[in-house]
């Protein structure tokens, strides 16, 4: 059977106060879900005091990014095994705002797949179109040469992939099902057992309907993850519809 997995990524949110605060609170609301596999992953600084917290808990450990080289003079990044000392065993690779804000390419995307597996970090892979791709009808191939170079050799069985299309990021609006759907049975032909997670602007409204999908194998979670009700009120609603 396919494993459910729902990440939240906090993106650039809280101070090391509301961090902690919510991550405790996590620990607490979020303790009886022991059939999906959990994962935070806040910003590099609240890693460390977060370790401890969710280390007796459910709840795994994610980067948000990572660098390709192991060491050396690469001012302002964080290498697979910097996250691996502070109790990681996740990391977000090639979201879109790193692929749209920060410029990082394909190949780029390539060598931080095989850093991360090489520290036995999971991976979770990012791919997804833009608008104007999705309108040329370039959606599906967009997403084959994203999932071809990120993942050409690597060994599946540790990788996570994160259907996001980018024009449903933050917008409060979500794909619809249709959408989904075909995206991910398109993807899952590609790649056969490994987890596909959708992402953008899921919420508690839109949850349910969404989980309803077969291919759809969990969520990645932005702006709902920043608040336990609401994070907590997904994770129901996705069990509910796997189970019904
Ligand atoms: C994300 O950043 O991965 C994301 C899906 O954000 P949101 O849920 O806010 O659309």
């Amino acid at each position: 059977m396919m494993r459910n997995i729902i990440a939240a990524n906090w993106k650039m949110h809280f101070d090391l106060d509301t961090a902690i605060q919510t991550a405790l609170q996590m620990k607490e609301e979020l303790n009886g879900f022991n059939d999906v596999e959990l994962i935070v992953c806040p910003s590099f600084v609240f890693l460390h005091p977060l370790s401890s917290i969710l280390r007796s808990s459910n709840i795994k450990l994610g980067g948000q990014n990572l660098y390709f080289e192991d060491k050396g003079a690469f001012t302002g990044e964080v290498s697979a095994g910097m996250l691996k000392s502070v109790g990681c065993e996740y990391v977000i690779i090639g979201h879109s705002e790193r692929r749209h804000i920060f410029s990082e390419k394909d190949i780029d995307i390539q060598k931080k797949v095989r850093k991360a597996l090489e520290y036995n970090l999971k991976p979770i892979l990012c791919i997804g179109e833009t608008l104007k791709q999705r309108k040329e009808n370039k959606a599906f191939d967009v997403v084959e040469r994203q999932i071809v170079s990120a993942l050409d050799g690597v060994d599946l069985s540790k990788v996570i992939v994160a259907y996001e299309p980018v024009w449903a990021i933050g917008t409060g609006v979500a794909a619809d099902r249709q959408t989904v759907e075909e995206m991910h049975n398109f993807v899952s032909n590609l790649l056969d057992d490994v987890p596909i997670l959708y992402g953008g602007s899921v919420k508690p409204e839109n949850s349910y309907e969404l989980a309803t999908i077969n291919s759809v194998n969990g969520f990645l979670v932005g702006t709902a993850s920043l608040k336990t009700d609401s994070f907590k009120k997904i994770i129901e609603e996705f069990k509910k519809a796997k189970e019904d």
